[in-house]
């Protein structure tokens, strides 16, 4: 087991060097007092810092229960048939000592058994901070029943960028791994869960109760889904003034009550065809070393006017003194823009506000969801945002990404800053001068 994670980078001022000392800041700054002292960016610092250490401390404690549950690993024979197999006998012990069910006792042993095992490297990417436990879970669920070959590949690749995503994102990454390297075990894993398929109840702290189908296939979900929105779309129309929301779950009530329903909502029932998900081709035109290159560019420009932003500046004024920087690189290479904004039909900049239909598919690909760093939202649901408003912003690849509702709302948030300083890389610069680079989806 390695130390603890450092509380604070390497730049703060305090040097953090060991256990003793991460401890004493926990005790500074975590005091709810000296909290009150920090600056914004510090105290996203401490929270950060803090989450790292949970990190630890989860690795550690699969880790323990990964050692136990290697001693307890030989079955006995003279227990036989009567008592519990050696496994399940563990998934007690720890279950009880944790006070944990036995369902979140079992899923612990399996996944401390995993990291234990085939995944060791995710195990020390969280003993060190880099990844969170929902992650590292992420990871496991993911590599499961795959070849041993294949559960190598998909680690290393994904661990490359887990640091920098959700584990949402993860996992989305890792699926698309996984149905590229081994298709056939994806599929059998796929009709494996379809076995599996129920009804499911749950009680909600609000006293009220959920219904759910899991585990359908995916076909059938989504046929079901979009007959009963289109029906709901249909009594909106007609000019009932509950929500969309709320009709769906009142038609799917009533259907499944056995009530009957109004002719016409039958009929609309019967006949609203699955809105398919259009076809999206399969890659942009790949601008490949260019592109690598412009990155790298932008990168180490960032890197040295920001790291001259954050040594001149006091903290309190950073966040506009970074604004500042990113928007003089967003200038730079904007004189740049005209020779590497090329698209397919070597254009720069379309009349008119709207996209045309071909450019919008383009920008969907390139990110297959909203820019927001943290964001899942498929880009088809978002909107397209022109980066600088449109005039003088203008109507092109450049300028074009795909934002969500409420990240489109964000960015027009005091403090919040978006640029594109290259079509399709996207800087942001939150109100604590913090700035995250979002790139173009690649795998
Ligand atoms: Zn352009
Ligand atoms: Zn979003």
């Amino acid at each position: 087991m390695s130390e603890l994670p450092a509380l604070l980078p390497s730049s703060s001022p305090i040097i953090v060097s060991g256990i003793w000392e991460v401890r004493v800041a926990v005790c500074e700054f975590g005091e709810r007092g000296r909290l009150s002292g920090l600056t914004d960016s510090e105290l996203l610092q401490v929270a950060a810092a803090a989450r790292r250490q949970t990190s630890w401390a989860q690795a550690r404690e699969l880790a323990a229960i990964a050692e136990l549950a290697r001693r307890r690993g030989e079955d006995d024979p003279a227990v036989g048939y009567r008592g519990l197999s050696a496994h399940e006998a563990v998934v007690e012990e720890v279950g009880a000592a944790l006070t944990v069910t036995g369902n979140a006792a079992a899923t612990l042993v399996h996944l401390a058994e995993r990291l234990t095992g085939p995944l060791t490297e995710t195990l020390g990417a969280l003993e060190a901070g880099h990844i969170d436990l929902a992650t590292a879970r992420a990871i496991s669920d993911g590599t499961e029943n795959l070849p041993d070959d294949v559960v190598g590949r998909v680690q290393v690749a994904a661990l490359e960028k887990a640091s920098g995503q959700t584990s949402g994102q993860v996992r989305r990454r890792i699926k698309r791994l996984a149905e590229r390297l081994a298709p056939q075990c994806v599929e059998e894993r796929r009709r494996e869960a379809i076995r599996q398929r129920r009804l499911e109840l749950w009680e909600s702290p609000a006293g009220t109760a959920d219904l759910g189908l899991c585990d359908l296939p995916p076909e059938d979900a989504h046929a079901i889904y979009n007959k009963i929105s289109a029906a709901a779309r249909g009594v909106r129309a007609d000019g009932d003034t509950r929500s969309l929301q709320c009709i769906r779950a009142d038609l799917a009530t009533q259907l499944l009550n056995g009530h009957p329903l109004p002719d016409a909502i039958q009929a609309l029932l019967a006949q609203a065809p699955p809105t398919a998900v259009a076809a999206i081709p399969d890659a942009v035109g790949e601008q490949g070393e260019e592109h690598d290159e412009v990155i790298g560019e932008l990168a180490g420009m960032a890197d040295r006017q920001l790291g001259q932003v954050c040594d001149r500046v006091p903290a309190r004024a950073r966040s506009a003194a970074v604004a500042h920087a990113v928007a003089r690189i967003d200038l730079r290479l904007g004189a740049r823009r005209d020779t590497f904004c090329r698209g397919g039909d070597d254009t720069h900049g379309h009349p008119g506000y709207r996209a045309p239909a071909a450019l919008r598919r383009e920008i969907q690909v390139r990110h297959s969801t909203c820019v927001f760093p943290t964001c899942n939202q498929p880009s088809h649901r978002c909107d397209l945002d022109h980066t600088t408003p449109w005039r003088p912003g203008i109507t092109c690849r450049c300028n074009l990404a795909p934002l969500c509702r409420s990240h489109h709302r964000l960015k027009q948030t005091r403090g919040w800053k978006l640029h594109q300083p290259w079509p399709g890389l996207l800087i942001w610069v939150t109100p604590a001068g913090a700035w995250y680079i979002v790139r173009p989806d690649r795998q």
